[in-house]
């Protein structure tokens, strides 16, 4: 007989989900019981379309996670169909792994400041507690405590471990190593939520990979950024299957609306993926462009080294320099109220020529 090889299999993240909630079926919409007929008369549409929607594709629910749009999103993100959740933006996918995993009034996530506020947003509206682990600034570089983080979640029993990589607004990476070695260190007690939002413009590669080991690793994508569909709403949860079904049956009955999907569909496919690939690396071309002839210029304190779509700059002056870009209609973020961030702002890349606006503005001196 030959001898198998047992590989050390990862407890299922089905032992993080809210006690409550781990036999909790959900709401069993008129899609749930998958019929077959021609007439159908069992979810209280209208038997005809309205007279603005010509072709009737707007009369029926749509389908909750219509399978094209599944596969299209498994094959853009190099993952199995039944590992995704696709939803109302990668916010859904936030609130919805707050909801499942941490006790309503009870609990803690663990988030690094500054960092992307939704999370906090999401654990406050559901009275969960946040803990900041604050990232740490040296030789101009933005570093995660990942030691530091783990001994807080495991100290006060936080569930989830919100990580942004590249961050917002720092624009760092964080390195996969250190996110794996956190996800084993902790296994069975907290989920590792990766938000790679901006992870199209990194050139790196996606925290996706290390769910087949680390089970209580979730990866948050979405189309909103690289893929230039922000109004379509196209977020998507990748995680191990057992916790992509928890999730399914707490989300809304039908949160993709079908003008959305087909949206999505043809933003995915193969031109107009291939021009999203051409306008990625212009946009990465620009941004290291734009941070040299930034760091250059003799108001500017510091711009941070990024693997997004912008670029945050502490300036000496920061109410001069956003009120001279706002005085030539340039609008960027102020991130002074954010902590530690009072001298800085975070500027999108535009098109070259609105990149080479914001340098000519800044250099102009006031
Ligand atoms: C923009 C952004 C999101 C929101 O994405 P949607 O899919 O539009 O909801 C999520 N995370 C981070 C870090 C972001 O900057």
């Amino acid at each position: 007989m030959n001898a198998v090889v047992e590989t050390k299999r990862a407890a299922s993240p089905l032992a993080l989900v809210r006690e409550d909630l781990r036999d909790f079926g959900g709401y069993r919409s008129a899609r749930s019981d998958r019929l077959q007929g021609d007439v159908w008369l069992n979810a209280n549409e209208s038997p005809w379309p309205n007279l603005a929607d010509g072709d009737g594709a707007l009369r029926r629910y749509p389908d909750p996670q219509p399978q094209a749009l599944r596969d299209a999103l498994a094959a853009l993100y190099d993952c199995a169909p039944e590992q995704l959740l696709a939803g109302r933006g990668s916010d859904e996918g936030i609130d919805l792994l707050v909801r499942a995993v941490c006790r309503p009034g009870g609990d803690a996530i663990v988030v690094s400041t500054p960092t992307f506020g939704m999370y906090a947003v999401s654990a406050r509206l559901h009275g969960t507690r946040v803990i900041d682990v604050p990232l740490r600034e040296g030789d101009g570089e933005w570093r995660c405590d990942f030691e530091a983080i783990g001994d807080a979640a495991l100290a006060q029993d936080a569930r989830i471990v919100f990580l942004c990589s590249p961050g917002n607004p720092t624009g760092a990476l964080l390195p996969i190593g250190e996110i794996a070695a956190l996800a084993d260190r902790l296994e069975g007690r907290a989920l590792v939520v990766v938000d790679e939002a901006y992870i199209e413009f990194a050139d790196a590669p996606s925290a996706t990979r290390l769910i087949a080991a680390n089970r209580n690793v979730a990866v948050l994508r979405t189309l909103s950024k690289a893929h230039a569909l922000a109004a379509a709403r196209i977020g998507t949860v990748i995680a191990d299957s057992e916790l992509i079904e928890v999730l399914r049956r707490c989300q809304a009955p039908y949160p993709l609306p079908s003008a959305c999907t087909d949206e999505a569909l043809r933003a995915l496919s193969r031109d107009a993926a291939a021009q999203t690939r051409a306008r990625i690396d212009t946009v990465r071309a620009e941004r290291d462009a734009l941070a040299l002839r930034l760091s250059s210029l003799s108001g500017v304190r510091r711009v941070y080294a990024s693997r997004a779509n912008f670029v945050l700059v502490r300036f000496a002056d920061a109410q001069s320099a956003f009120d001279r870009l706002l005085g030539a209609g340039l609008v960027v973020r102020d991130m002074r109220a954010a902590p530690g961030l009072g001298d800085a702002l975070r500027i999108s890349l535009g098109t070259p020529e609105q990149n080479a606006a914001v340098v000519s503005i800044l250099e102009a001196r006031a």
